[in-house]
């Protein structure tokens, strides 16, 4: 067991590690991009003038700050069915009406002006649901640098209305024939371009993990999340949430809700991961049901089996099936400071219909896990206590796949 830190947020260490994960496992010809990423990311992060351009694009292209929302409805329905005097309130920080509806575009606008700070001309992404990818080609549009997105085949195939977006915006999709051409054999590639073509390249990673500074820098850009809700939650009524609830793929929208608050010792975290069809069965739970291994270039819990072949992840929700973690959530569930559940695929499919009928909201699927999750504990908590989730995205992109789960023809 890892000692506890004084602060929970002044992480990684110098060589990338939260304790026993992260760190920079990747081939001799990629060690100097990493090392250049890093030295300029510094540069950047203590500038105060790359901070006022990201403040800049936040507010008037992305539409921030996004606000934080009481929701009564959800909350008086989730109290009929708890003992009296329970029934926490439920308060969402609205991430969902972000310009491209999803968390996703906070990241990439940080790593573009990053990639152009470094003097670098063409953009390279890797997407499985194809959110990171469009997310992407959105910035590339916005600044005029040429975008090439690699996707597994078979992702290809089932996200026919995220390629066509990627193409409007001018992106070149590429499909990934190798592995079960999926998210990881997508991510596989785009490490590969970097290093054919690093003289040019900046590779935008989408969630919190790969190799060192990745996981740090994410974070970094997503926290603007937890900053926001953070002040918006003093402002309004003077007080911090009890807990917090976000759903995890890679983990990027979760540390970006928690790192703000992780020094608050009376607030509690609690990351929500795709539990599928179940824990026993096909599922995307790499806390809950992974063990340690390394995986695109850093350590932190994985699907495997026991020859450290990389298991399928499966998920309702296309943007929570990734087999990793980031390695900062690998750290602090070890450490204890996050706690982690599940949901499944139909825990999920019933919270996102809850939210429609209760307060007008189509919350994407993944964030419906966070919901599945609340609709448990909040019964547990007094009704005093008050439970701050993030709505990290927004579901129309999902009424296909809700359609089709709940046998409804369109
Ligand atoms: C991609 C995506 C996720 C999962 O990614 P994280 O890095 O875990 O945040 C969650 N929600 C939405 C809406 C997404 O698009």
């Amino acid at each position: 067991m890892n000692q506890q830190p004084n602060s929970y947020r002044t992480g990684p260490d110098e060589r990338g590690h939260f304790g026993q994960f992260g760190g920079r496992y990747v081939a001799e010809t990629l060690m100097p991009l990493i090392l250049e990423l890093e030295r300029e990311y510094r540069r950047a992060k203590n500038d105060p003038a790359f901070q006022a351009q990201f403040d800049d694009l936040l507010e008037h292209y992305v539409g921030r700050p996004s606000p934080l929302y009481y929701a009564e409805r959800l909350t008086d329905a989730l109290r009929e069915n708890a003992d009296d005097g329970m029934g926490a309130q439920i308060w969402f920080k609205r991430d969902e009406l972000n310009h491209t509806g999803a968390h996703k575009i906070n990241n990439c606008v940080g790593q573009i002006l990053l990639a152009m700070r470094m003097g670098k001309t063409r953009i390279i992404a890797e997407t499985g649901a194809g959110q990171h990818g469009v997310a992407t080609a959105t910035v590339c549009a916005r600044f005029g640098l040429p975008c090439v997105i690699y996707m597994g085949a078979t992702d290809v195939a089932r996200q026919q209305p995220n390629v066509f977006r990627m193409k409007l915006l001018g992106a070149e999709v590429i499909p990934v024939t190798s592995g079960a051409a999926t998210l990881k054999d997508a991510m596989n590639e785009g490490l590969r371009d970097w290093v054919a073509n690093v003289h040019d390249t900046f590779y935008i990673i989408g969630t919190a993990a790969g190799p060192h500074p990745y996981p740090e820098l994410v974070r970094d850009f997503q926290s603007v999340i937890g900053k926001e809700a953070r002040a918006q939650m003093l402002d309004r009524i003077d007080r911090l949430p009890d807990l917090l609830v976000a759903a995890i793929g890679g983990g990027s929208n979760a540390i970006g809700l928690f790192h703000p608050f992780l020094d608050d010792p009376d607030v509690k975290m609690l990351g929500v991961e795709a539990a599928g069809h179940g824990l026993d069965k096909q599922h995307a739970a790499s806390l809950a049901g992974g063990s340690p291994g390394i995986l695109h270039g850093n350590k932190t819990y994985l699907l495997q089996d026991e020859d450290g072949q990389i298991a399928e992840a499966h998920s309702i929700s296309a943007g929570l099936d990734y087999p990793g973690i980031g390695p900062e959530h690998a750290w602090l569930k070890e450490i204890g400071r996050v706690e982690y559940t599940s949901a499944t695929d139909e825990d999920a499919l019933k919270a996102f219909q809850l939210l429609c009928q209760t307060e007008g909201i189509i919350p994407a699927l993944e964030p419906s896990h966070a919901i599945a999750a609340i609709v448990e504990r909040a019964r547990e908590m007094p009704r005093d206590s008050i439970i701050l989730a993030n709505l990290c995205g927004r579901g129309d992109k999902d009424i296909f796949t809700v359609a089709e789960a709940l046998g409804v023809q369109l």
